[in-house]
């Protein structure tokens, strides 16, 4: 999900302090809306994550402990790489019933406004424009067959495909979205990315738009992505920094919230793609804090673990220094 564009909220301003939050609803406001959702995270099944998914580290530094929503998910960063993921955090089957009825209303809540398959479809026309513009640029040849993973409603992959004249396929868990996929002629794979098995099946270009934070693995995905390129295809995936979005929501738990197992920043992603085989050959910085990689299959390599562990740090720091400045 892309995060709603903010929008500047004037009331109040003098007497009664309002809390900037979701396209400028009050604190208040967006946590009654979410208590509507009732949906109980404390009392769903939760598993730990002990290692880190990008260089296997135990080091984690513990940095936040509630996320957007409010609830009590708490967020560790690896000392060692600055991969940021949450634990504990739902089961695979919490994730799929999450996906299948939660999801949707709780960023609507949040948003306030109703965010359904519907609206996504709107909202991702114009991401896929500016996509399908940057990927014209960026591949050498017209890729005849599209993979979206995660691809949701289609809303990507089908303007992607009208561009390329290229087939699509979509593989996303909510059953909802595939629906919308199905009907516009696009052939339909309900699942994890995870647990899909190509077996030997290849296309000329694989999407992870908007979803690599979503992913209960993320090696495992990217090794899968690596798999499924025909020699000459080509893979894109973007990233919403998590250290942009710290920033632009002056605090950690702006940026944390449960439907992101993951949070990562374009170094993270770099060190996960040399070490899954996969070559940047280009590069996009939206609007939104998504920064975007155009990928070659190439030979596994050793992420530059030095320059992680500095990214890490800088990280943690910037983390630290921005709790002690907020009232
Ligand atoms: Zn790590």
């Amino acid at each position: 999900m892309r995060p709603a564009a903010a929008s500047a909220s004037t009331s109040g301003a003098a007497s009664a302090p309002v809390v900037p939050s979701a396209a400028g609803s009050t604190a208040a406001a967006v946590a009654r809306r979410v208590r509507a959702v009732q949906y109980d995270y404390e009392a769903r099944d939760k598993e730990l994550v002990p290692a880190c998914n990008l260089c296997g580290g135990r080091h984690l530094v513990e940095v936040s402990r509630v996320d957007r929503y409010g609830f009590p998910a708490v967020l560790r960063v690896c000392a060692r790489c600055g991969l940021g993921f949450l634990s504990p955090r739902l089961t695979a089957a919490e994730y799929a019933d999450f996906y299948a009825g939660v999801y949707r209303p709780l960023v609507s809540a949040y948003h306030g406004r109703p965010i359904d398959a519907d609206s996504v479809q709107a909202e991702q026309r114009e991401y896929a424009e500016a996509l399908a513009d940057h990927l014209g640029a960026a591949l050498d040849a017209r890729p005849r067959s599209i993979m979206d993973i995660g691809g949701s409603t289609g809303a990507v992959a089908g303007p992607l495909a009208d561009r390329f004249g290229a087939a699509a396929t979509v593989l996303d868990p909510a059953p909802d979205e595939l629906r919308v996929a199905a009907a516009a002629g696009m052939e339909t794979i309900a699942g994890f990315a995870e647990d899909y098995d190509p077996a030997g099946r290849t296309w000329d270009l694989v999407l992870l738009c908007q979803t690599i934070e979503h992913l209960l693995d993320v090696g495992a995905t990217l090794a899968a992505i690596r798999g499924m390129l025909a020699p000459e295809g080509r893979a894109f995936a973007d990233v919403l920094d998590v250290e942009f979005m710290i920033r632009r929501r002056g605090a950690v738990e702006g940026a944390v919230k449960i439907d992101h197992p993951f949070s990562l920043t374009p170094a993270t992603a770099r060190g996960f793609f040399a070490r899954e085989g996969l070559a940047v050959v280009s590069e996009r910085m939206a609007d939104d804090g998504h920064w975007g990689f155009v990928l070659a299959p190439s030979e596994p390599a050793e992420p530059a673990w030095d320059e992680l562990e500095a990214g890490a740090r800088r990280l943690l720091d910037r983390a630290w220094a921005l709790r002690a400045e907020s009232p």
